[in-house]
C-alpha cells in the first residue's frame, strides 16, 4: 500500500491535477486568439499547475529533508513560491489586458505593475542564502522567514488591483467579462483564507482550478471567438485583436472579401452545400495567407487582417484570391462556383476605437455586397466619405421617423386621353434640421438596409391618407394616388392588414390606392405574393415601376399582377436624347399585353408632343409639375380647373 511521507492531506490537490491538465491541453490544442490576454490566461493555467505539483512535492521532500540533498528541498519550495507569485501577477495582467488598463498607465505601465512580483521572485531566489522567505535548518527543518507574508500580500495586492481596474473600467467590458474576473478574484481570496485555516490540507489548488474554470467558461472559451460554419475567427475575435493592436499602437490593415450575390448563391446551392464551400474557402485562405489572421464576418464575408506592415501587399493578395476564385471549390462532396468582390482598408483611414472600426467594417461589407464590384480595390477617402454620409443619413432618418417629421409631396399624373390630371404619385421627403433636404434615393436605400423601411412605409401611407381625408383632392378630379412600396416592406406579413387599418382609421377607401412596385417584388416569394393578393382583395391596384431599368423581363411582364407599367425616367430621357430608340416599341408592347403605359420624366412641351404621338396613356414629369407639398398640390389642381384642366 502506498504511503505519503508527510502528514499533509493531498486529496484536493491531487484531484485537480488531471482537470488542470485536460483544461490546459484542450485550450492549447484549440487555435486561440493571438492576444496578450490569451497569453496571460495560459500563464495563469501553467502557474496553477506548477503550483499544485510543486506544493505536493515540497511537502513530501520536507518530510525527509535530512535524508536528501538540501538544495532539493529548497528548489521544490522555491518553485512553489515563484509559481504562486507569478500566478497572482498573471491574474492581474489578464484583467488589465481585458479592460485595456495598460495604455492608461503610460508606456511603462505593464512593467511598473509587474515590479512587486519581480521583487518577490528576486527575494525567493536569494532565499537559500539570505533566508528571506523561508529556511530549512535543524532542528525543526522548514521555518518561515521574515518576508514570508509578502508572498500573500503580493497576491492580495494583485487581486485588489485587478478588482479596481475592472470596476473603474467596467465600460470597456461586457457583463460577462466583469462577472468572470470578479468571481475569479473572489474564489481565489476565499481559497487563500481557507488555506490558512486548514494548515494541513492542500486546498488552494482546488480554488485556483475553480477560478480558472470560471474565466474559461465566461470569457476565454475558444468557441466564443469562432464561427462554427467556417472554423474561422468571428467578429468578436476581430474586436479583441483590434482592441489590443490599438492599445499597443501597432499598425495593421484589413481586406474585406465578399462572396458576390450571397443570398442567390444560398438559394442556388442550398445552405449545406454553400456552408461546405465557405469552409473550403476559409481553409484555403488560412493556408494561403498564413501571415494574416482570417475572420468570417457572416453572410459570405471574409476578412484578412495583416499586422505585419502598415500597408498590405494588396496586388499580391488580391491577385491570388481572384485567381483561386476562377476555379470551383471542391471537397466534402461539394462543388460550388463563387466569385468575390474585395475592398482594402488601411489603418490611417480607420477610426481610433474598436467599436467604430467594427461599424466601419460592417459598412464596408455592406457597400462591397451592394456594389457587387468584381475586381479589387482599396478604400479611398472618397469612398469612406460616402460610407460616412450613409451613416449620417441613417441617423437623420432615425430622428425623423422618431419625431414623425417625414413628409410626402405629390406629383400629378396626367391622362392623355382625358386631357386632365387624374392622379398623383406620393413621394417621400426628408429635410433634416442640420443636413437640409436628403434625396429619397439616398434615405430609401438606407431604410431598406436597416429595416426602418417598414416604419417609413407606414408613416408615408398615413400622410397620404391624411391628405385624402382632409383635402378636396377627389372633388378636384384625383381618382387614385400612387404609393411606392419597397420589396422589403412586402416581407412584412402584416403589411396588408396594417395599411388597411390605417386607411380605415382615416375613412379612406383602399381602392383609391395604386401601389408602385419594382420587378424584384415579384420574385417567387410566397410571403410577398400573399401581401400583394391581400392588398388587391382590399381593392388596391398595382403598377410596375421603373420599367426599362435593371432586370426588366419582357416575357414575364404578361404574368405579373399589374395593370399599369411605368417607364423609367432614364428610358424616356435616353429616347429624347436620341440614344435609345425603343421607347415607342416598348409602349406598343405594353399595349399588346393589354396594359396601360405611363411615361415618367416628361419635362418639356416637345417631349410631351412626342409622347402623345407614341400613344402613351398617362404622363408624369416636370412639364406638368415637380412633386409639390400637399397644400400646393391642391392649389395647383384648383388653378388647373380655372385654366380648363390642361396645364
Ligand atoms: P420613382 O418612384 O420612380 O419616382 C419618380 C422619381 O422621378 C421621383 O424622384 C420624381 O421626383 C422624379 N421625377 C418626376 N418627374 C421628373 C422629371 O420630369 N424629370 C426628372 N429628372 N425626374 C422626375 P424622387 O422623388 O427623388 O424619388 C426617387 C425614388 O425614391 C422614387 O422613384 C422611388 O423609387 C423612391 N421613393 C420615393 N418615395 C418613396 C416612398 O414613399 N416609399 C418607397 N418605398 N420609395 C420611395
Ligand atoms: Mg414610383
Ligand atoms: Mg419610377
Amino acid at each position: 500500500m502506498f504511503h505519503w511521507l508527510s502528514s499533509y492531506r493531498y486529496e484536493y490537490a491531487l484531484a485537480t491535477i488531471p482537470v488542470q491538465v485536460i483544461l490546459l491541453a484542450f485550450y492549447l490544442f484549440r487555435r486561440n486568439l493571438p492576444t496578450r490576454t490569451n497569453t496571460s490566461f495560459i500563464t495563469i493555467m501553467v502557474a496553477n499547475l506548477v503550483m499544485t505539483v510543486s506544493d505536493i512535492v515540497a511537502c513530501e521532500v520536507l518530510a525527509i529533508w535530512q535524508d536528501i540533498p538540501l538544495w532539493v528541498s529548497y528548489a521544490a519550495n522555491m518553485v512553489y513560491f515563484i509559481s504562486f507569485t507569478i500566478r497572482g501577477w498573471a491574474l492581474f495582467d489578464y484583467a488589465a489586458n481585458e479592460c485595456h488598463a495598460y495604455p492608461l498607465a503610460g508606456r511603462h505601465g505593464r512593467f511598473l505593475a509587474a515590479i512587486p512580483s519581480l521583487a518577490l521572485v528576486g527575494l525567493t531566489l536569494v532565499t537559500p542564502w539570505l533566508h528571506t522567505i523561508f529556511q530549512i535548518a535543524p532542528p525543526t527543518g522548514y521555518q518561515t522567514g521574515p518576508m514570508y507574508s509578502a508572498i500573500y500580500y503580493c497576491t492580495y495586492f494583485y487581486i485588489a488591483l485587478s478588482t479596481i481596474c475592472v470596476v473603474v473600467l467596467r465600460r470597456a467590458l461586457s457583463r460577462r467579462q466583469i462577472l468572470g474576473v470578479l468571481c475569479c478574484n473572489a474564489i481565489l481570496l476565499v481559497g487563500i483564507i481557507i488555506r490558512k485555516q486548514f494548515d494541513h490540507t492542500l486546498v488552494l489548488s482546488y480554488f485556483s482550478m475553480l477560478s480558472v474554470l470560471v474565466i474559461y467558461l465566461t470569457i476565454q472559451n475558444p468557441d466564443l471567438f469562432r464561427n462554427k460554419k467556417t472554423e474561422l475567427f468571428n467578429r468578436e475575435a476581430f474586436n479583441h485583436i483590434v482592441a489590443e493592436l490599438l492599445d499597443q499602437e501597432r499598425p495593421f490593415s484589413c481586406l474585406c472579401i465578399c462572396i458576390d450575390n450571397y443570398q442567390s448563391m444560398r438559394t442556388l446551392y442550398g445552405p449545406r452545400q454553400l456552408g461546405n464551400g465557405l469552409r473550403l474557402v476559409g481553409r484555403w485562405m488560412r493556408g494561403t495567407f498564413a501571415d494574416c489572421h482570417v475572420f468570417y464576418w457572416g453572410n459570405g464575408g471574409y476578412l484578412l487582417l495583416s499586422t505585419d506592415a502598415p500597408k498590405m501587399d494588396w496586388p499580391r493578395v488580391t491577385t491570388k484570391i481572384v485567381q483561386r476564385f476562377e476555379h470551383h471549390w471542391e471537397g466534402e462532396g461539394t462543388t460550388v462556383g463563387l466569385s468575390v468582390s474585395m475592398l482594402g482598408l488601411e489603418r490611417p483611414l480607420m477610426p481610433d476605437n474598436p467599436e467604430e472600426i467594427m461599424l466601419l467594417v460592417n459598412q464596408v461589407f455592406r457597400h462591397v455586397a451592394e456594389e457587387n464590384s468584381r475586381g479589387s480595390y482599396v478604400a479611398s477617402t472618397d469612398l469612406l466619405a460616402r460610407i460616412e454620409r450613409s451613416k449620417t443619413v441613417e441617423e437623420a432618418l432615425g430622428r425623423a421617423l422618431d419625431e414623425r417629421r417625414l413628409e410626402v409631396h405629390m406629383q400629378p399624373i396626367y391622362s392623355v386621353q382625358e386631357q386632365r390630371v387624374v392622379g398623383a404619385e406620393a413621394l417621400a421627403r426628408l429635410t433634416d434640421p442640420t443636413m437640409g433636404p436628403i434625396p429619397p434615393n439616398e434615405f430609401i436605400k438606407v431604410a431598406e438596409q436597416n429595416g426602418s423601411i417598414m416604419e417609413l412605409g407606414r408613416q408615408v401611407f398615413e400622410r397620404v391618407c391624411l391628405f385624402l381625408e382632409g383635402s378636396q383632392a377627389q372633388e378636384l378630379g384625383i381618382r387614385r394616388v400612387n404609393v411606392n412600396l419597397s420589396p422589403a416592406q412586402c416581407l412584412n406579413d402584416e403589411l396588408a392588414k396594417e395599411l388597411a387599418d390605417i386607411a380605415s382609421k382615416h375613412g379612406v377607401s383602399m381602392d383609391l390606392f395604386d401601389f408602385e412596385v419594382t420587378e424584384t417584388l415579384f420574385e417567387d416569394n410566397a410571403a410577398i405574393q400573399r401581401q400583394v393578393l391581400e392588398l388587391r382583395k382590399h381593392g388596391a391596384v398595382f403598377s410596375l415601376d421603373d420599367f426599362g431599368t435593371g432586370v426588366s423581363n419582357l416575357t414575364r411582364l404578361m404574368d405579373l399582377p399589374v395593370h399599369v407599367v411605368k417607364l423609367d425616367v432614364g428610358v424616356v430621357r435616353s429616347y429624347f436624347d436620341g440614344r435609345i430608340a425603343i421607347l415607342p416599341d416598348l409602349v406598343g408592347m405594353i399595349h399588346k399585353a393589354k396594359m396601360t403605359a405611363v411615361l415618367e420624366g416628361v419635362e418639356t412641351r416637345q417631349m410631351m408632343d412626342g409622347v402623345e404621338a407614341m400613344g402613351c396613356d398617362y404622363v408624369q414629369g416636370y412639364f406638368f409639375s415637380r412633386p409639390l407639398p400637399p397644400e400646393e398640390f391642391i392649389t395647383y389642381l384648383r388653378n388647373l380647373g380655372h385654366q380648363g384642366v390642361t396645364p
